[in-house]
């Protein structure tokens, strides 16, 4: 879609065609299945809205992708096409609404990126180009070493000159976060349990009547699956990639020594308020561990490995920011990416299930606000919301 027709696109919103999505359960319970930030924030949304709302996670709350992630807000490059950048400008703008209300921990300040290589450093600049050409062109710019380090004097740009800035990005507590919205959920009525699992929908004919779960019935006849990894698991769907995992460290607090979000080469990097460093790395896992990752483990086999795996981020790091010499590693995580097979989100009705609605996505941290209205208005007010319209789960039927 080009801008022309995603401004038309845009100006019809008001348009956007009543469904039968939502007729049927004003009033009545929602249930949630994933207490991850995504069905955290629609059971918020939905909860502040009057809904009374049941939300069941079958571990803990954030303890998959969302507890072990960058937690970098952006639009950034892989945010294409235009629908899809556009999506995730709202979500940073939401955040800055729900920030405001729910007093959340997110830094701005935006976001430095750059390359080793000439190819990737030239990729950058068609990939700024292109995003200059969705949005305002001073959002995101092509910036110099010397103009980067004014703004991170700490960070060593080593020899590039390609640095992508990014202005309104923002890096977020996550655990902070999910607790907040989970009390939200809780001070405006709604419930939010676990340890539940998800077993089964009942049908009375074509009525979503009730579901199993391994605590019991849960009457309800409108369910949200916010399931990241476990989607196709559950549905008996094909939507999804094979999720590639992730390692974040989180180190002890440290004097104020970085603002903004830094992506360079091999490694993210940023600061939260409270001082943490958050770490994470770019590439993913070699193939001599492919056969210990089929199990998809959240933990290191032992500590040793563990070890091996933070000294080897530190020593980039401390290329990256020499200041970072000592750090001291709090926690470290493996997480899984919910991977949508054509990398854009799932969001909608399933037209085959009655009373099932569902919402995955890569980019779960950045979109999580947005989406939490954007569900919130299409189940309570019975209509398509045309911005979601790149994204149904019916593109892979
Ligand atoms: C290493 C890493 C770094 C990342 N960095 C970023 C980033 O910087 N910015 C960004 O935007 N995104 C990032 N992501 C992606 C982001 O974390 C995810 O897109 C987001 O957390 C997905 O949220 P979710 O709620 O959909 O999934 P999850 O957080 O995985 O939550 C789903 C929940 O559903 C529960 N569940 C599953 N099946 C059942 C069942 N049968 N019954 C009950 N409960 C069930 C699970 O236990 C889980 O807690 C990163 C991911 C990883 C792994």
């Amino acid at each position: 879609m080009d801008r022309r027709s995603f401004s038309k696109l845009l100006a019809s919103l008001a348009l956007a065609k009543k469904t039968n999505i939502g007729a049927a359960v004003l009033k009545e319970k929602i249930t949630i299945i994933g207490g991850g930030i995504i069905g955290l924030s629609i059971g918020y949304q939905l909860s502040k809205a009057g809904i009374e709302i049941t939300l069941i996670e079958k571990d803990f709350l954030g303890a998959h992708a969302s507890g072990s992630s960058f937690s970098w807000i952006n639009a950034s490059y892989d945010k294409k096409p235009l629908s899809y950048n556009y999506l995730a400008r709202l979500g940073i703008t939401s955040y800055h609404q729900l920030q405001e209300e729910l007093n959340l921990d997110i830094k701005w300040g935006g976001s430095l990126e750059w390359f080793k290589t000439k190819k990737s450093s030239d990729q950058l600049r068609d990939q700024v180009r292109l995003l200059q050409n969705y949005q305002d062109a001073l959002a995101i710019q092509i910036i110099n070493h010397d103009q980067a380090s004014k703004l991170e004097s700490f960070v060593n740009f080593k020899n590039s000159q390609t640095i992508a800035y990014s202005i309104h990005e923002g890096a977020m507590n996550t655990l902070s976060t999910i607790k907040k919205l989970s009390e939200g959920i809780k001070n405006n009525g709604g419930k939010v349990i676990y340890p539940v699992e998800f077993k089964k929908l009942e049908y009375r004919g074509n009525n979503l009547e009730s579901i199993k779960t391994s605590d019991g019935e849960i009457k309800t006849n409108q369910v949200i699956f916010a399931c990241g990894v476990n989607t196709d698991n559950i549905l008996s769907s094909k939507m999804m990639s094979p999720s590639t995992p992730g390692i974040i460290l989180t180190t002890k607090p440290q004097r104020p020594l970085i603002n903004r979000i830094i992506v360079a080469p091999g490694i993210h990097i940023h600061q939260q308020n409270d001082g943490r460093i958050i770490i994470g790395e770019q590439g993913g896992a070699g193939m001599l561990h492919e056969e210990r990752l089929i199990k998809k483990p959240r933990y290191f086999p032992n500590h040793d490995y563990e070890k091996k795996h933070q000294n080897r981020i530190l020593k980039t790091v401390k290329e990256i920011i020499p200041k970072l010499n000592d750090l001291e590693v709090e926690r470290t995580t493996i997480g899984w990416r919910p991977l949508p097979k054509d990398g854009k989100p799932i969001i909608g009705p399933i037209k085959e299930l009655p009373g099932v609605y569902i919402a995955v996505m890569h980019s779960g941290i950045s979109l999580a606000a947005i989406i939490g209205t954007l569900v919130k208005e299409e189940i309570l007010e019975a209509r398509t919301n045309k911005l979601l319209e790149d994204f149904r789960p019916s593109r892979f039927t």
